[in-house]
């Protein structure tokens, strides 16, 4: 039975001249030593050794030691540390990506995300892929060539959204204001007023300035104004509140390696059925094939079709690891996870008010609950500080990003690492750094 799935002893040889030691390996220990399969001789081995004589590249001598992955505690705007649950979760041997086992595990994440984002909508699905993959099927779905698009930025964010747009051909209008800014519900609505947007971007936390923007009554006006309502809630998701159906938000996506916990490669994104009235009565073809909301509804089984056809290979370990973080997040309960952000949040504030440090957004209900940004306190070479913090504390902080790089420093405690106990961690680290990384200037 063994002979007859696997092959001869000649189809072996001629697997392993292609494969190498790695397959005859993986064969010897599926099969067993005393299985015909296995070698037993030295000379079967030489023999088997000698296809390799036509390889002129030799095998790197890094993929020869082992893979060292150093303990490190990753305080700043994610990926945050992950749970061993998920972990565990994600080290189950896997099985077909269209297995139904498979397909039942993907129902459970789209339930899972319907939960985190607060939503009934049907079209609910998990990217493969990081935040930047849902962000590219929002804008690639929903907006065809020439249409009009307005982005608010306040950090990266609404610039990296508004570049993706442009990439692909929409016309798009930016507001700006400097890191930390916010929006009026009157500026955005007398912008959609002058632009007349198909698509509408704002980001719930701008994780480059430690923001977290009011969403209030933008979603009432998008629809006055036949515009839909994207929002970006990849570093606020599980840590601030969101409620996708009661704001009116059209598409919500986010990122599963914050306060999710789950490893990068993986993007929740859900649309309305505004937004799916848009998206599947376009005149082009998005960019995109493997981000195309058709295929991928039915990959995901929102299209009501009986039959799930293959679109693309699903990070099948990635999928595991994602529904054992939205399992967690449902069993704690959404309330208690924005409760706890906020608290350990506060505590952090106090502790670095202590430190003699700024915290740079200066209204506190905008601040964003899982990463916190300070002001570069004055004569510090911020880089400095961070790299001492890395050095002697393991603790990885970071700068700003895009906008705010030589602003801000982020402190990011979220999900699994939001603790005050890890806020002491930081506080510590940070203290030692003051004290003791020398000042660049007086
Ligand atoms: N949006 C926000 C607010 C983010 O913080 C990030 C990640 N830092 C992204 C989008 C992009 O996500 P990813 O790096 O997973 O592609």
């Amino acid at each position: 039975m063994i002979n007859g799935y696997l092959g001869t002893r000649t189809s072996v040889m001629m697997q392993r001249a292609f494969f190498g030691r790695s397959l005859l390996l993986a064969q010897q220990a599926a099969v067993g030593l005393d299985s015909p399969l296995a070698p037993r001789s030295a000379p079967l081995l030489q023999r088997l050794e000698r296809p390799m004589s036509s390889v002129t590249i030799p095998p790197p001598a890094c993929m020869l030691r082992p893979l060292e992955v150093p303990m490190r505690y990753l305080f700043g705007p994610g990926p945050s540390n992950v749970p061993p649950r998920i972990l565990a979760a994600g080290a189950r041997q896997i099985i077909g990506h269209t297995h139904t086992e498979m397909y039942e595990i993907m129902n459970d994440i789209k339930k899972g995300i319907q939960y985190a984002f607060q939503t009934e909508n049907h079209m609910t699905i998990a990217m493969s892929g990081s935040g930047h993959a849902a962000m590219e099927c929002a804008v690639f779905n929903t907006v065809e060539p020439g249409e009009s698009v307005l982005i608010s930025i306040n950090g990266i964010w609404g610039e990296r959204v508004a570049e993706i747009a442009e990439r692909m051909g929409a016309n798009v209008h930016r507001m700006v204001k400097t890191p930390g800014g916010y929006f009026t519900n009157k500026e955005i609505e007398q912008a959609i007023a002058k632009y007349k947007p198909v698509l509408f971007f704002l980001a719930h936390g701008e994780s480059s300035a430690g923001l977290c923007h009011p969403v209030d009554g933008i979603g009432d006006i998008c629809r006055k104004h036949n515009c839909l309502f994207l929002v970006d809630t990849v570093a606020s998701l599980g840590a601030a509140p969101i409620f996708m159906d009661k704001q009116n938000i059209d598409i919500l996506y986010c990122g599963s390696q914050k306060a999710l916990n789950a490893p990068p490669g993986t993007a929740p994104i859900s649309f309305n059925d505004r937004a799916c009235h848009k998206m599947f009565n376009r005149k082009t073809k998005p960019v995109s094939y493997l981000f195309d909301m058709t295929q991928l509804s039915n990959y995901w089984g929102c299209d009501g079709k009986p039959a799930r056809v293959y679109h693309h290979t699903g990070p099948v370990s990635g999928f595991f690891a994602l529904r054992e973080a939205l399992a967690i997040l449902a069993e704690k309960g959404l309330e208690e996870s924005w409760k706890k952000h906020k608290e350990v949040a506060a505590y952090l504030y106090r502790g670095l008010e202590d430190l003699g440090l700024k915290l740079f957004i200066p209204e506190r209900d905008l601040r964003l609950p899982s990463v916190t940004t300070i002001a570069i306190p004055d004569g510090y070479d911020w880089m400095g500080l961070l790299t001492y913090i890395m050095k002697h504390h393991q603790i990885e902080m970071t700068g700003g990003l895009g906008p705010s790089v030589g602003m801000v420093m982020r402190i990011g405690l979220m999900g699994y690492n939001c603790e005050k106990t890890n806020a002491d961690l930081a506080l510590h680290a940070l203290e030692d750094a003051l004290k003791n990384y020398k000042k660049r200037r007086a």
